[in-house]
C-alpha cells in the first residue's frame, strides 16, 4: 500500500489527446495490478482549443490553481489549427503553465527500439539511448515566451534576447548530472555533455562556466563539452556515444527533433517538463486532428511520458514502487518491439491505439 495519495492533474486537451491519455492511464492501471496500488488520485481539468471554442477561455476556471496544487500534471495535446485567438496566435494554456511554474528542464529521451524503421544503417544505431535536456524558460526563447520582451521590435528591426541566468543554469546542470547518475545505476554510461557555443557568445561561456562549477560535485559522472554545430554532426555520425546532453532552449528545440527523427517518429517522443516544485508530462507531438478519435494514434509517447511521471514521483517521494512501475512499463514497451508484438500504424503496422494498448497490458500482466 502507498503511504500517501499523489494528486495528478489530467488534461486530455484536443485531437488525439483524449485517445492517448485513455491508453496511458490504462497502462498505469495495469502496472498497478503488478506493483500494488500507487495511490494516484486523478483530477481531470478542461483546457485547449476545443474548450476555448465552447467557452471563450483556454482553461477552465480554477484549473491553473488545481494544477499548481497537484503533484504532477499529465497532458495529452493542445491546439487545433483552425481555432486561434483574435491576434492569430494558437491556443496554448500549457505554455502558460510552463512559465507560471517555471518548468526549466525539458527532458526529451530518445531510444532506439528493435523492429522500428531506422534512419541510420550503422549497426550501432540500435544502441541509441540518450536524453536531451532543453532549458525551457529562458535562452533564446526568452523574448518569445512572454510577449513584449523585445528590446527593439519594429518594421525595420527586431531584436531577441539570449538570456542565461545563474540560478536557472545551476539547477539545470544539477538536474543533468543527477539524471546521468540515475541512468548509470540502471546501466547507463554516466556521461553529461554540455552543448553550447561558448567560443562565440558570452551567455554561452557563462553556461559552460556554471557547468564546470557543478561537475565537481559529481565525480562519478564523466563530463564533456561540445559546440552545438559539431554536436549536430556527431548526433548523425555517432549518436550511440552520448548519454545526457544539456543545452539552452533553442539548441534543445532543434536537436531534440533531430534525435527524435533518428529513432522513429512523433508517436515515440516522450517529454517531461520539470521545475522546482511542479512538473508536467506530455508527448512531444501535437493533437494530430487528422487522425483523432479514429483509433490510429500511436500512444507510446504518452505511455512513456506516464512512465517518466511515475519516475519523477518516485524521486520526489522516495517510493520504490513508483520506480518499479516505471521500469515495468519501459521494459514492456521494449519487449513488445523486440518480440514484434507492438506494430503501430504510425510505422506501417497493423495496430491501432487500442490494439497497442492491449498488447502492452498483456506484456505487463504476463511479464513475458
Ligand atoms: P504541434 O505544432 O501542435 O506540435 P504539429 O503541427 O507539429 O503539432 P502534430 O499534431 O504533432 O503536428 O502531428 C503532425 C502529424 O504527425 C499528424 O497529422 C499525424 O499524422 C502525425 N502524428 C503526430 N502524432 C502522432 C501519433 N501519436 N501517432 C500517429 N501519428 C502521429
Amino acid at each position: 500500500m502507498s503511504s500517501k495519495q499523489l494528486n495528478i492533474a489530467v488534461i486530455r486537451g484536443d485531437g488525439i489527446g483524449n485517445d492517448v491519455i485513455t491508453s496511458a492511464l490504462a497502462i498505469v492501471e495495469a502496472a498497478e495490478k503488478r506493483v500494488g496500488n500507487l495511490g494516484l488520485h486523478l483530477t481531470e481539468l478542461s483546457a485547449g482549443a476545443a474548450y476555448y471554442r465552447e467557452t471563450g477561455v483556454d482553461i477552465a476556471p480554477g484549473a491553473e490553481e488545481a494544477a499548481g496544487k497537484s503533484d504532477a500534471i499529465f497532458l495529452g495535446a493542445i491546439g487545433l489549427p483552425d481555432i486561434r485567438h483574435e491576434d492569430g496566435t494558437e491556443i496554448s494554456p500549457h505554455l502558460r503553465l510552463r512559465e507560471l511554474f517555471q518548468l526549466y528542464a525539458g527532458v526529451r529521451p530518445a531510444r532506439a527500439y528493435p523492429n522500428l524503421p531506422r534512419q541510420l544503417q550503422h549497426p550501432d544505431a540500435e544502441k541509441i539511448d540518450l536524453v536531451i535536456i532543453r532549458e525551457s524558460t529562458e535562452g533564446l526563447f526568452y523574448t518569445a515566451a512572454v510577449h513584449n520582451r523585445n528590446p527593439v521590435a519594429n518594421d525595420d528591426e527586431v531584436q531577441e534576447i539570449l538570456r542565461i541566468t545563474r540560478p536557472t543554469t545551476e539547477k539545470l546542470h544539477n538536474y543533468a548530472f543527477k539524471l546521468a547518475a540515475k541512468r548509470k545505476n540502471r546501466g547507463g554510461k554516466g556521461l553529461v555533455t554540455c552543448v553550447d557555443k561558448a567560443n562565440v557568445f558570452r551567455s554561452m561561456a557563462l553556461f559552460r562556466k556554471i557547468f564546470d562549477e557543478r561537475r565537481v560535485r559529481f565525480p562519478d559522472i564523466e563530463a564533456s563539452y561540445s559546440y552545438v554545430d559539431a554536436q549536430a554532426l556527431n548526433l548523425i555520425k555517432k549518436p550511440w556515444d552520448y548519454d545526457v546532453l544539456v543545452m539552452e532552449n533553442m539548441f534543445g528545440d532543434i536537436l531534440s527533433d533531430l534525435v527524435g527523427g533518428l529513432v522513429g517518429g512523433m508517436g515515440m517522443a516522450a517529454c517531461g517538463e520539470i521545475g522546482d516544485s511542479h512538473a508536467l508530462f506530455q508527448p512531444a507531438h501535437g493533437s494530430a486532428p487528422d487522425i483523432a478519435g479514429q483509433d490510429k494514434a500511436n500512444p507510446l509517447a504518452t505511455i512513456l511520458s506516464a512512465a517518466m511521471m511515475l519516475d519523477y514521483l518516485s524521486d520526489r517521494s522516495g517510493r520504490t514502487d513508483l520506480a518499479d512501475a516505471t521500469l515495468l512499463i519501459e521494459e514492456s514497451v521494449y519487449k513488445g518491439f523486440e518480440k514484434n508484438r507492438i506494430r503501430p500504424m504510425e510505422f506501417g503496422g497493423d495496430m491501432g491505439t487500442r490494439a497497442v494498448t492491449r498488447e502492452i497490458i498483456a506484456l505487463i500482466t504476463d511479464g513475458d
